[in-house]
């Protein structure tokens, strides 16, 4: 219809608009689509035979037409009336189908299950075990971080522990850093106890064969992965060693990793390393230790600590020694029959195998074979391999694996947790995606509401022709004179090195729309820091790129006039403040407002209200005719007879409505 026609039929319906108006937002542009169009089509809505419907967060529109029990043509005829384009395959997220229902009659409840297991894909894993029944808990083998100041040793420790064990018994075995590995400790009664093989004793230990004992290290000694663990509120120590060089002492690191444990209320031992060097003063570290609150045991205090060497291997049996019995005093347990719990400690993108991450079991058994969903991505697990290179099947509580098989790179300190199918999986990925997505956006905001960046720039990638078009054409729409749109390349196909190349000298956003990036191209758009987000629906793109380009808009402020007062005395003067009282002439002076001092009619500054009082009482405002007293911010010392005009400040954007 023309312009016209629509603003005609508008009023009809009842939307007010401003006679200058040239746009409208998103959700006003459905609502007027939804009215019209209701209008239209009166006769031909067959009002479902359904009222209630249960859905989850996602849901297929061939499901979701089962369920209202109306044909599937009819959906997504009313799917496309209501902006939205998707085929039967296609998922619509729960906000559109309770849209979507409503206009068959229907009413769309969320079903509860889905909503529980987004629940737990956010959660923190800690909480989800506490969930746990008492009963069911069986010990599983504590998981070490060691830690400490660059050069104390820390990396030469866990190799020296690695080696001594990890191989033990299998020669040639290759090993492999996958951020984490067991150590079995303890002899078997067997003679021979050489020929058992390392998992096998990792086995006899989880079976609770008392012989032996088995320990995780995660040998990731930077503190870089901690921090990302904790910033996401991960964490998966069970005991911290700190290593510290006894020929060097307490140093910064040294104290940030006790603020931790301390923190955290994580056990700590000491690794007093490094005492076959010649300058080594094992009483001196100490002693330091003690003035930072941590007295060793050997003074009466209740920390552990072990004198060694990483470099000769003399005290590592000790360390490791008290690192069980560290553990059993705190009973460190999970439910191996439970829900399936992990954390990633290490993700990567493999050539030959895809996305690859380790996860740090916590809970439950995992399996091969097994639907998992870990942060924003998804796996039916194809493979998993120990620390020491070997595939296994199944990963018991606190063993590391390394999985294959999933969506896309996990971020280290994602929880994995298994659901009972894959779609399942996919579901919960999705909302969590729809909320990354939601947080980068609100990142760039930052960066692009530098007033120098007025322009959006874009690089769209599409599975068809068709929709590429319609794409453009809507973004194209949205944008306005003081936030552009600008697409610099559009077309069909995947979404390329090459194109994440021409974003990151273009200074563009990839957007792709029912199509994938290649897996060089995300690696590479991780490494470059370039954006590239993926949709399947296209109000959500169209959504998102509202919102980075009214973050863009030039932020007005807009001053409202409160008052007028004469200032009658002066109290009190000091540098940049000032005790004044004074009437209000005209409207009303307000606490905390700003205002502008004139002197015969001429503006001679500005300063801000501190504190208003009227008859010695603190009030919020005074009116007119009153009398007033103020504690004044200001530079310009302020006269009997001078009038403050006092106003309102208030930050505006133009927006999409009306500009
Ligand atoms: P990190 O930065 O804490 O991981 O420290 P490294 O393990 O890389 O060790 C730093 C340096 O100290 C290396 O040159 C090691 O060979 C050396 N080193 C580590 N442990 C010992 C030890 O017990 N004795 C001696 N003499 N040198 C050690």
């Amino acid at each position: 219809m023309s312009v016209h026609e629509l603003r005609d039929q508008m009023k009809q319906a009842g939307f007010r608009l401003s006679p200058r108006a040239r746009k409208v937002d998103n959700n006003v542009a459905r609502e007027i689509m939804r009215k019209l169009s209701h209008k239209e089509i009166k006769e031909e809505v067959i009002v479902s035979k359904v009222s209630k419907i249960q859905a989850p967060s996602f849901i297929t529109v061939k499901d979701f037409s089962q369920k209202l029990e109306q044909p599937v043509t009819a959906v997504i005829k009313k799917l496309l009336q209501n902006g939205v384009m998707a085929n039967i395959n296609e998922e619509i997220d729960f906000e559109t189908a309770a849209i979507i229902a409503s206009e068959f009659g229907a009413e769309v409840e969320k079903d509860k299950q889905t909503g529980e297991q987004v629940k737990l894909g956010i959660g923190l894993v800690s909480e989800m075990i506490a969930k746990e029944e008492p009963e069911k808990f069986k010990i599983r083998p504590p998981i070490v971080a060691v830690m400490g100041h660059v050069d104390h040793g820390k990396t030469t420790l866990l190799d020296a522990i690695r080696k001594t064990n990890v191989a033990g018994g299998e020669a040639g075995a290759i090993t492999q850093h996958i951020g984490a590995y067991q150590v079995t400790v303890g002899h078997l009664e067997s003679a021979q106890a050489d020929e058992v093989s390392h998992g096998e004793k990792i086995l006899r230990s989880a079976q609770n064969d008392k012989a032996i004992r088995t320990i995780t290290f995660l040998d990731t000694p930077g503190h870089e992965a901690f921090a990302a663990m904790r910033a996401r509120g991960a964490n998966v120590t069970d005991i911290i060693v700190l290593v510290v060089a006894a020929d060097d002492g307490v140093k910064p690191q040294t104290v940030e990793v006790i603020n931790r444990a301390k923190l955290t209320k994580t056990p700590m031992i000491v690794a007093l390393n490094k005492i076959d060097k010649p300058g080594a003063n094992p009483d001196r570290v100490k002693a330091d230790l003690a003035e930072l609150g941590i007295t060793v045991e050997e003074w009466g205090g209740k920390v552990p600590a072990v004198p060694l060497s990483a470099k000769t291997g003399e005290g590592i049996d000790k360390l490791l020694e008290i690192i069980l019995l560290t553990a059993e005093v705190e009973e460190i347990k999970a439910n191996p029959e439970g829900q399936t719990l992990g954390t990633v400690i290490e993700s990567h993108l493999s050539r030959g195998q895809g996305a690859i991450a380790t996860v740090l079991v916590q809970n439950g058994t995992l399996n091969t074979g097994d639907a998992v969903v870990v942060g924003a991505t998804y796996a039916k697990i194809r493979t998993m391999t120990d620390a020491a290179g070997k595939k296994i099947k199944t990963a018991a509580p606190a063993t590391p694996a390394q999985i294959s098989g999933l969506s896309d790179v996990p971020e280290v300190g994602d929880i994995l947790q298994t659901t009972a199918t894959l779609e399942e999986a996919k579901v919960i990925a999705r909302n969590l995606q729809k909320q990354d997505r939601a947080k980068r956006l609100q990142e760039k905001k930052i960066i692009k509401a530098d007033p120098n960046q007025k322009e959006l720039k874009l690089i769209i990638r599409a599975d068809m022709q068709g929709s590429l078009e319609a794409i453009s054409d809507v973004l194209m729409k949205l944008a306005t004179e003081e936030a552009k749109v600008k697409i610099i390349d559009q077309g069909v196909g995947e979404i390329s090195e090459s194109d994440v190349q021409m974003a990151e000298n273009t200074g563009a956003v990839v957007v792709g729309f029912h199509t994938r990036v290649n897996a060089t191209a995300a690696k590479m758009a991780k490494q470059k820091g370039v954006t590239v987000d993926l949709y399947e629906i296209i109000y959500e793109l169209v959504e998102d790129v509202t919102q980075v380009l009214l973050s863009m808009m030039p932020v007005k402020v807009v001053e409202t006039s409160l008052g007028r007062a004469k200032i009658k005395a002066i109290f009190r003067t000091e540098k940049s403040e000032m005790i004044v009282g004074g009437q209000v002439a005209e409207g009303k002076i307000v606490d905390k407002k700003k205002f502008r001092l004139f002197r015969d009619k001429v503006l001679i500054g500005d300063g801000k209200i501190e504190e208003l009082q009227q008859n010695r009482i603190e009030v919020e405002e005074v009116g007119e005719g009153k009398e007033f007293g103020i504690k004044a911010k200001i530079k310009t010392p302020i006269l009997a007879g001078d009038i403050l005009e006092i106003y309102d400040e208030m930050v505006k954007k133009s927006n999409f409505t009306n500009n």
